[in-house]
Order: C-alpha cells, then structure tokens, then sequence
C-alpha cells in the first residue's frame, strides 16, 4: 500500500469531503478513474481486482478488448489532462504516436473519406498508447495517490447490507490464490466490473428490482493482430479508421502505437466476420482499405498470431429509472453502459462518469446513487444514441428504426458527403464524433447551409 502525495497540481477536490472507507470493484480504466475521484472525498479507497495485474505493460484476461485496436477520443483525453496531470506528455516523450493535423489521419465514417485539409480547431490531440500501457500508467498514478490501496487476484463474490437491505455496508471477497472468503466493510462501493454488470443479480438478491436493459444487438467480431511496417509506409499517416457502410458492414482500424509497431483491427457485423485464418484475413482486408495501405499492410512483418473477440450488443442500464435502490452503492463505466467499441467511446464515456461523480460528490452523501445515476445517465445520452443510430444507419443491423433515427442518418449522411470536401464541416463531425460538443451544433443555419451546398456541388 502506497501513501505518496497526490500530484500537486490535480483538479480542485469538492469542498463537501467525506470520511471513511470506499471499495471501487473493477480495476480497469473506469474503476482507476473511479478511485481518482473519490481517493478526494475518502480516508481510504480499496480498489479490488480478481485478476493479477501485470507489472509491465502486458495484456490480462479480465480486459480481453486490450489485444484490440483501442482509441481515447479527445473527451476522454480531456479527462486524462485533469485527472493525471503530466500523464500525456509522458506518454509523448516515451514515443507514443500523436495525432495533430488532419493529414495524420485517414478517417472513413460511413463510406465518406473525411477532408484532410486544414487544421483543427480544437487543440486536443489524439494520444495512441495501447491499451495494456495506458491502463498501467493510470494505475501507477492511482497507486500512489493517498490513502489508495489496490489488491489484485481477488474476486468480489457478493455484497454485505444491513439487515433490511436499504443501506450495502460493504463486500465478500474470495482470493483467487487459495479460495479463501473475507469480507470488507465500506462507507461506499462501486461496482465497476464492466459489461458483466454484477450489480444486477446483486440487486436481486437483496430484493430489488433490476434496471430495464436497452440493448442493441449488433454481433460485432474484431480480429487483431500487430505488423511491423517499414518507415514511412504510410506517409503522413498515424491512423487509419474505415468504418462500415450500408451493403458493407465492415470496417477497419490500423493504428501506429511505436514508430515500426502498427495495430490493425478488422471488424465486421453478424454474417460478415473477418476470418482468422492469416491469408483470408489479407483477403479480407483488401476491400476495405485503401489501396496503398493494403500494399503496406501485405509487405507488413506480423508480429504475433491473429486473435478475435466476439462483441454481441451494446447495453445500457437504465439505473436513472429504479424507484428503489440500496444507499452505500454505486455502478460505473461499462457495467452502466457498454457502447458498440467499433465508435471507440467507452473509456470517453468513462472519464465523463467521473466528472459527474466528482459534481455529485460535492453535493455531500445525500441520495448520492439517485443523483449519481441521472446525471451519468444526461453525460452519456448523445455517445449512446449516436453509436444506435450508426448502427442502425446498417440495413444489416435489426431493430426498430422511428423516424427521427430516419431523419437524423439521412442528415448525417448528407453531411458526410459535404464534409469529405469541406475542413469546417470535417472539423464540426469530428468534434461531435470525439464527444466534445453537442450534436445541436451541427444543425445551426451555417452548417446546415454548408452541408446543402456542399450535396448541390456533389451533383453537379
Ligand atoms: C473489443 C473492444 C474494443 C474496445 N475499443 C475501445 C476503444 O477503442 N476506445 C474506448 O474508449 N473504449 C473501447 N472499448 C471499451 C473500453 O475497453 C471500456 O469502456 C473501458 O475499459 C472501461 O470499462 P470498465 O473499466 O467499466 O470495464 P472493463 O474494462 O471490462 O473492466 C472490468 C474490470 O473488472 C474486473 N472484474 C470483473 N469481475 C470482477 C469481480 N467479480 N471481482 C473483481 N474484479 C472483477 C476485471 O478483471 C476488469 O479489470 C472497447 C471494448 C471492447 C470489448
């Protein structure tokens, strides 16, 4: 157990501090994100894991999604720059890759080849660790903070209440070495195991009602692997993101994580998987990259084996929504919400959670979780109805499609098509697309205009 000084220049803690014991359950990125907030407002904060966590920047069972293409949009880096100061610039100087200019990235939403001129407007860069290294340097950082602790190779198996089951008072835990049980008393625990959500039957048992599940089906396979690329063999190029199209629901992400060290992702909806045999794979490839960036990826030195993850649909837990829910308990991260990662939003999504726990925090313990859960519920609104609507945008995705889901990808469609020739336009997209601003800006009377006479132009 560490107790250095947190970093000095951190984020203003809230003035409302509470004491006592918090258990953060989950140890990737939402529940490191989870303990940096409130190791503000707690004496202690418990951190458990069930897996053992690595010392160097090495891939774990519990976080399979890290073998994967796997990218923090700008919102999420904005979260990075106020919760671990110097973090970023860190990562720079040990080499990792940062996206600057437009000409640094060859972005594809939707079968519209984004403009790459110009240059952006918003400062925030687009960082590329991969995932086991950033994981590791935020826990490094949260390791040291005061009055943290964090335990690996241990399970939480269950949640202790007071006898009624209003108020959760602390966990089970078994250790993963020899099977043994203890149990741990907290003011607060967090439940942040990911998409697995074990709050839900926990909720259960002690009487509650579960949370109502929206869930989007999109049966999503992602197939890795890590090449080695001659210098140069893509330009300017850092990054390259070709999503799907209606008639082709697949897509791509090739990601330059060391100068040589490159990280391609296919993926491809149900019935369309990319195959993991490595001379299909290639195949399968082909139609979806540029040309020149296939010829760099067939002259490419692979780096280890392919592997595949399986992703079934995107789930959102309407907690906001429950009448009755146990004090001494929260939910963040993915077990709240598990976004389709195909749109990259869910440590995004994480580092927002944060900002609204810090903001609910500093409204003391009152009806914390109620509080908690609605305004979460508010931050993630738009990364969720995006990433539904893109899918649905699909005609190989199923699921009900009312008309303003309708209007709304005909628009975006519209407005891919101007932007491709447009930096404005371009620049607008990606600010929504990275979560930094409302969708609503896209529908002022500038963008509007520019987006009708950008499709005229197109015709003619
Ligand atoms: C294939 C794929 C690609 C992705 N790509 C991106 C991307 O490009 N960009 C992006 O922002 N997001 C991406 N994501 C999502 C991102 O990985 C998650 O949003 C992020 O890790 C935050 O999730 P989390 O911490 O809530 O849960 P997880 O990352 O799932 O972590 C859950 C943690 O809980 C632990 N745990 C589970 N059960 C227990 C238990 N009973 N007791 C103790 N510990 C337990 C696990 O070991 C693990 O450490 C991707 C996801 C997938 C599946």
């Amino acid at each position: 157990m560490s107790h250095e000084t947190a970093h000095p220049h951190g984020p203003k803690e809230p003035r409302a501090r509470s004491s006592g014991h918090c258990v953060v359950l989950g140890a990737s990125i939402a529940g490191l994100f989870a303990a940096r907030v409130l190791s503000g407002m707690f004496d202690r904060v418990t951190v458990v894991d069930r897996d053992a966590l690595p010392e160097a920047d090495e891939n774990r069972r519990g976080v399979p999604q890290g073998r994967h293409a796997h990218a923090i949009l700008p919102a999420g880096t904005r979260g990075l720059q106020q919760m671990f100061p110097g973090l970023l610039e860190e990562l720079e100087a040990s080499g990792v890759p940062v996206v600057r200019e437009p000409t640094e990235m060859h972005f594809a939403p939707g079968g519209h080849l984004l403009c790459q001129e110009g240059r952006y407007a918003d400062p925030t860069p687009t960082y590329q660790p991969t995932r086991p290294q950033l994981e590791r340097q935020v826990r490094l950082r949260v390791r040291k903070l005061p009055g943290v602790e964090i335990v690996d190779r241990c399970e939480a198996a269950g949640l202790i209440s007071t006898p009624d089951g209003a108020r959760v008072t602390g966990v089970r835990l078994v250790r993963r070495d020899d099977d043994t049980e203890r149990e741990l008393a907290a003011d607060l625990v967090v439940d942040a195991t990911g998409r697995g959500g074990r709050t839900t039957r926990w909720l259960a048992d002690l009487g509650y009602d579960q949370p109502r599940e929206d869930k989007l089906a999109v049966d999503i396979k992602y197939v890795s692997q890590n090449l080695r690329l001659a210098p140069g063999a893509l330009g300017r190029r850092k990054v390259v993101i070709v999503g799907a199209e209606p008639g082709r629901p697949t897509g791509a992400t090739f990601l330059q994580h060391e100068a040589d060290r490159w990280m391609l992702t296919l993926i491809g909806y149900g019935g369309h998987h990319p195959p993991t045999d490595p001379s299909d794979f290639l195949e399968f490839a082909k139609p979806i990259l540029p040309s020149d960036v296939f010829e760099a990826l067939c002259a490419a030195e692979p780096l280890d084996d392919l592997v595949a993850h399986r992703y079934p649909a995107s789930v959102r837990r309407r907690y906001e929504r429950l009448d009755r829910f146990p004090e001494g308990l929260l939910v963040f991260g993915d077990a709240i919400c598990s976004f389709n990662p195909v749109y990259g939003q869910g440590m995004s999504a994480a580092a927002l959670q944060a900002e609204v726990l810090r903001e609910c925090l500093a409204g003391g313990p009152d009806r914390l979780a109620h509080r908690f859960f609605r305004a979460a519920a508010r931050r993630i609104e738009v990364a969720w109805q995006m990433a539904v609507g893109s899918d649905l945008s699909l005609p190989e995705v199923a699921g009900p499609r009312p008309l303003p889901v309708r209007l709304t990808n005909a628009y975006f469609g519209a407005l891919l098509t101007a932007a491709e020739r447009d930096p404005a336009l371009t620049q607008e997209f990606v600010k929504v697309s990275s979560l930094l601003s409302s969708p609503l800006i896209l529908l002022n009377p500038v963008t509007v205009g520019r987006v009708v006479l950008g499709n005229l132009i197109r015709r003619h």
